[in-house]
């Protein structure tokens, strides 16, 4: 292990009790996606007091920022998210029990991915200031991937322009840095507008905007005979009418367009755009379309999977306590075999039919996943275009507890979500000081970008006017 690796390392664990404290109180706060006030100020106001500079509010959003140490290239970027989800309040304990009834929490582990980036990036920046690496370390506070997906706006406000490589934590089930890709996907709402009359008395005069919401999802699940096997189109109706005598004048869809490449979105989203025109003729309304957000395909990269494996093994996975595990079995007791046995079987990860029997993974397997896509769909994936780009995972959760769920906030919240911050932490600073102080890695994981983009050039998913939506919550 390197010096500078050692200096990162005693660093993080000389500062763990407050690390830790970090972590708790973006937990308690559960603020949601660009609403995330107080979460992103505790992280800003942490790094400033390190010395990073630190830009509040880019990229239009009043929680995004950015935070740095030092000069010139190689630039390294660290990513941290802290937003939470609706309805998912739950105390740190191992039965269903909100905190406060109905109220937002951590059920991705946001707090942890947060405050490991957070603690990555202070341990970094210790250890350059002591080794006299040069270089620039960056951390960027990225708002709403669950809801409005920041980091789109931040790529195209440029701030991911002179970064040479990027590196992001989450906690899951299991330590790897896995090497899927992720789908695209468009969020679109149709805004169908009729005319509303008596539905029995004088039908004639109506226009129903309900009828075209109906008539273009027909149109839309006839074509799903003719895409790609790999596409996911999913809908609600958010609006359909007040009152089955009224005809409606107004009625919404809202849609999810998904698919393993960007382009392949595109299409089907033209498609899709055609069968809306469609159901304005046929049913003479208007519709207007409303872009809620995009994102691109995550390209993976081997190089940095590497560095990252091999970090978080010369660390290893720290031991859990009895009372840690008690917690463990008790969680584990709320989920049923066959969800934990589709949970390990969606992972795709080699061997998984034997994990059946494993409580909580403290194992670093191999990275897998080369070619495959992950049906979700991540922010992460347009920071990818830009440069070489990695998210690894710590374990955080007994393995097989289901994502957004009751069980991931209550984990978050104790040691064993600590302890997945602490090694994550370790594991982010010793391979943010691999690529500052070994250009030929960096020099790797950068051909291998250029390779994997074969000259296809970014463009954002977003319309050139969209902006970040605010007012998400105001309704
Ligand atoms: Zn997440």
């Amino acid at each position: 292990m390197s010096r500078a690796k050692r200096i990162a390392l005693d660093w993080i664990d000389g500062h763990r009790s407050r690390l830790v404290e970090l972590c708790d109180r973006v937990w308690g706060l559960a603020e949601l996606g660009l609403v995330e006030y107080e979460s992103s100020r505790l992280l800003a106001d942490e790094l400033e007091r390190w010395g990073f500079r630190v830009s509040r509010g880019v990229a239009g959003m009043p929680t995004a920022f950015t935070a740095e140490w030092g000069k010139g290239h190689p630039v390294i970027g660290i990513m941290g998210e802290y937003d939470a989800l609706p309805g998912l309040s739950q105390k740190p304990v191992p039965h269903r029990e909100p905190l406060v009834e109905g109220a937002p929490g951590h059920g991705c582990g946001h707090n942890i991915h947060g405050t490991s980036g957070l603690a990555g990036a202070i341990a970094t920046k210790t250890a350059m200031e002591e080794t006299g690496i040069r270089g620039t370390i960056r951390f960027y506070g990225c708002p709403a991937e669950e809801s409005a997906s920041g980091k789109v706006f931040m790529v195209r406000a440029g701030l991911f322009d002179d970064v040479d490589a990027c590196l992001s934590h989450h906690p899951s089930a299991v330590n790897t840095a896995r090497l899927s890709s992720s789908n695209a996907v468009n969020s679109v709402k149709f805004h169908f507008y009729g005319r509303s009359s008596h539905a029995a008395g004088s039908p004639e005069q109506g226009r129903s905007a309900l009828d075209a919401v109906e008539l273009m999802n027909i149109g839309v699940n006839y074509m799903r005979e003719h895409i790609i096997e790999k596409a996911r189109i999913h809908y609600i109706i958010e609006a359909g009418g007040g009152q089955p005598n009224v005809v409606p004048d107004y009625a919404r869809s809202w849609y999810l367009i998904r698919a393993p490449e960007r382009e392949q979105v595109e299409e089907l989203y033209k498609r899709i755009l055609d069968i809306s025109r469609g159901a304005e003729l046929m049913t003479e309304t208007r519709c207007k379309v409303e872009f809620i957000k995009g994102v691109s395909n995550k390209i993976p990269n081997r190089t940095l999977s590497e560095i990252i494996t091999a970090n978080m093994r010369e660390i290893g996975f720290p031991e859990y306590t009895d009372e840690e595990l008690r917690f463990a079995e008790r969680i584990a007791e709320t989920i049923p075999p066959e969800a934990k046995r589709e949970e390990l079987r969606k992972s795709g990860r080699p061997g998984w039919e034997e994990l059946m029997g494993v409580l909580i993974d403290r194992t670093i397997p191999d990275p897998w996943g080369e070619g495959e896509v992950s049906q979700g769909s991540t922010d992460v994936a347009d920071v990818s275009w830009q440069a070489p780009t990695m998210e690894f995972s710590t374990t955080a959760y007994v393995l097989g507890t289901p994502g957004h769920s009751w069980q991931v906030v209550a984990q978050s919240g104790m040691g064993i979500g600590h302890k997945s911050m602490i090694f994550a932490a370790k594991a982010m600073a010793s391979s943010a000081l691999d690529l500052l102080e070994r250009r030929d890695l960096l020099e790797r994981a950068l051909e291998e970008f250029r390779a994997r983009l074969g000259g296809r050039k970014y463009r954002s998913p977003i319309p050139t006017d969209a902006r970040p939506p605010l007012e998400l919550w105001r309704h």
